[in-house]
């Protein structure tokens, strides 16, 4: 295999993708070409005879690793298989799936996504109860989301809980949740990176296999990683030192999600002899939109300094659009977007995206773009498999893997109703407990239960019974299959229609199943020697925060949160909502009141999100703010210009509002008129294409 293919590189990055050996960092601004040269240093990796089965990419988002995978292939053909791109969160599964009896687990376990986690941790709140049920709830989430990420185990909390004020509660709640994951025989996001930490620590012979696999890793986004992820990466590369990190300090946007940014700031140390490339020429977008990215990120304290340099030349001014209200933003931002794509031959709706602080800003702008017929699609909303009808199916396709997912047996034990109350369900439980057994068990046997009369022991009996049969129906026929069997037998869909709160939500949720099912279908074709067991772990990293089933599409508009966005570009970005309280967020502005030394961090975290919001855009770059806004309650309020745009000098920004509102031409009002009317002469207001989720 030649190495011709690094001439596509700059002399920098291609230092970077010949460094084959030893701790590397690349640390470069937004848009600099680091994923870019990552993935030619996994090409050059192979060129240079590693196998690819010793090769680990790991990046930030399933979407991400997929379009890696495409690009290293691209690249290298076939002598890139076998290599693993994947997210840290995908590692973990893979290598708890071969390790979980080391660490006593089943390797049948179940992974619980955000929703069955709370689930869970009501029950444990109930349990411990600090006074107030939802109080300890939130005291015990916030417990959980910093001390798991840190990799903090409950006795390592107990500790820091002495000298923080950590409530004893918390820990106490901390362990029982930890206790019924495992007699579940589940594991929550966190757990997938803490226990392969657990066993790298505890069990050196696992950690010498995974370093005697891994030859050399690559982190993307490394940034973003959080203690635990450090420690996994230090540790599986400890014998060798083979560990390329990429990244951009100015773009560390989760650490409210547990991220260090000095994980990358300090690399050099954590790592020493280690090499360092710097990358400075950008070659996505404008030097006008790269002035204002760089205005706004040098207050930023503490980073690494670094200007970005554009070799496109001087572009156009990024506009700034202010509007009298949130509906007057949509309106105009929607204008922009069809003017724009008009005035360019070669336009494509998917050239253009909104960039959203927080989902619920959206709403209004599709509603906008649903009357003006353009399709559009949403990323970081709603995920798919949050909603309702979503959880309840894969809860029954759980519990055929796993009988001891408790959390998915009380899901769906009495849906639709099978006579199987609450009362009915504590006595099952409470007896389940005391014997030692499951929940399913219980329910196969209730003889011997307290106080069950013979109707509620028949109907678990009936419960369990389902469970059996499709149990074994999944053993032997393909997952659709059987889901479609079970579908019929529990007659769910009827159960849908009864329990929807209208009969929109009805059919959306209708669509839901049908999307499942289409999306199960295209994993048996993708693969067709996997198991139930396959596709629910597939299916339950994909659903990872950040995720979503949709992807982008060139030929619809994409509206997606500034954390979704991350390592995309567009031609076309508008960033909205660019006022305090929403960028900066209220929460980190809160936040900031409450603890005067977390003032900058916070709120410095907002000012990184906003530059990786505005250094997306490859062409044209609109800020749009408005003067007042309807708050939750529907009040309207006035709104201040974010404090961001304070740092920007004015001469760098234009006034977008003299395009939206110059008058229309002739052809563009000729084409609005043939638009309402089409639009009249249709039934439902969404008209050609389908309505989101
Ligand atoms: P981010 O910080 O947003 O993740 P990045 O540093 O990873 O950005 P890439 O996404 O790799 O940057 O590259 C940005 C754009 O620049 C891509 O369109 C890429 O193809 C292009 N690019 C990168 N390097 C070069 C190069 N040497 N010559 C031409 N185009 C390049
Ligand atoms: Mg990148």
């Amino acid at each position: 295999m030649t190495t011709s293919f690094l001439d596509d590189l700059n002399p920098e990055q291609r230092e970077a993708a010949q460094a084959l050996e030893g701790p590397l960092l690349i640390l470069a601004g937004a848009g600099t070409g680091k994923t870019k040269t990552v993935t030619y240093r996994a090409a050059n990796l192979l060129a240079h005879g590693v196998a690819a089965e010793r090769i680990l990419c790991v990046t930030f988002t399933n979407k991400a690793a997929g379009e890696m995978r495409e690009r290293i292939r691209a690249l290298a053909g076939g002598a890139a298989r076998g290599m693993v791109v994947s997210t840290f969160h995908a590692l973990g599964a893979r290598v708890l799936r071969e390790e979980a009896e080391t660490l006593g687990y089943g390797r049948d376990f179940t992974i619980y996504d955000t929703s069955d986690q709370f689930a869970l941790l009501r029950k444990v709140a109930r349990e411990v109860r600090l006074g107030n049920e939802t109080l300890a709830l939130k005291a015990i989430q916030a417990g959980l989301s910093r001390a798991k990420p840190a990799g903090l185990l409950p006795a390592a909390l107990a500790d820091a809980a002495d000298v923080d004020d950590v409530d004893e509660t918390v820990v106490v709640a901390y362990r029982r949740y930890q206790e019924f994951l495992k007699s579940y025989n589940a594991v929550d996001f966190d757990d997938l990176l803490l226990l392969v930490l657990r066993l790298f620590r505890e069990h050196p012979a696992a950690l010498a296999k995974a370093q005697r696999r891994f030859q050399s890793v690559m982190i993307d986004e490394y940034q973003d990683t959080n203690a635990v992820q450090f420690e996994i990466a230090r540790l599986l590369v400890a014998s060798h030192g083979n560990l390329c990190a990429v990244g951009d300090d100015d773009q560390s946007i989760y650490a409210w999600r547990g991220a260090v940014r000095e994980n990358i700031l300090t690399f050099h140390r954590r790592f020493p002899g280690a090499r360092v490339v710097t990358l400075v020429r950008n070659y996505r977008s404008p030097e006008s939109i790269l002035a204002v990215a760089n205005a706004v990120i040098r207050p930023s304290p503490g980073r690494a300094p670094k200007e970005l340099r554009s070799t496109l030349g001087p572009g156009e001014k990024v506009q700034l659009l202010v509007s009298d209200d949130d509906r007057d933003e949509a309106r105009r931002v929607v204008d922009l977007i069809r003017m724009r794509r008009a005035a360019d031959p070669r336009g494509r709706y998917g050239d253009h995206a909104v960039l959203f602080r927080s989902s619920r800003l959206m709403r209004l702008f599709e509603e906008k773009l649903r009357l003006e017929g353009i399709p559009y699609v949403l990323i970081g909303g709603q995920r798919f498999y949050d909603r309702r009808e979503i959880k309840d199916l894969f809860a029954y396709l759980a519990l055929l893997e796993n009988p001891r997912d408790q959390v998915s047996a009380l899901r769906v034990i009495n849906l639709p109703p099978r006579g199987i109350g609450r009362g009915t369900v504590e006595k099952l439980v409470k007896h389940a407990s005391r014997a030692g057994k499951t929940l399913t068990e219980v329910c196969a046997d209730p003889g011997r239960v307290d106080g069950l009369g013979p109707k509620e022991a028949a109907a678990a009996r009936g419960f369990a019974q389902v469970l059996q049969k499709y149990r074994a129906m999944s053993r032997e026929r393909p997952i659709a299959e059987t889901l479609a069997a079970l579908v019929e037998e529990i007659d769910y869909r009827a159960e849908l229609a009864r329990d929807a709160d209208s009969p929109a939500d009805a059919e959306r949720r209708a669509n839901g199943v049908r999307e499942l099912f289409e999306s199960i279908a295209a994993f048996e074709r993708e693969r067709p020697a996997a198991t139930l067991r396959d596709f629910l772990a597939a299916s339950t990293l994909a659903s990872d925060a950040d995720e979503e089933k949709k992807t982008l599409q060139p030929t619809h508009v994409t509206l997606i949160t500034m954390h979704s966005c991350k390592g995309l570009e567009f031609p076309h970005v508008y960033v909205a909502g660019c006022e305090e309280g929403i960028l900066p967020h209220q929460r980190s502005l809160d936040e900031a009141e409450a603890d005067e030394s977390d003032v900058d961090v916070t709120v410095d975290e907002e000012r990184r999100l906003f530059y990786v919001a505005i250094t997306r855009a490859m062409r044209r770059c609109t800020i749009s703010r408005c003067r007042a806004r309807a708050s939750r309650g529907g009040r309207v309020t006035p709104r201040l210009p974010s404090r961001f745009l304070g740092d920007v000098p004015p001469g760098l920004l234009a006034d977008a509002g003299i395009e939206v509102n110059r008058p229309a031409t002739a052809e563009e009002q000729r084409a609005a008129l043939e638009r309402m009317l089409g639009a009249m002469s249709r039934r439902s207001p969404g008209g050609g294409h389908k309505p989101p989720p």
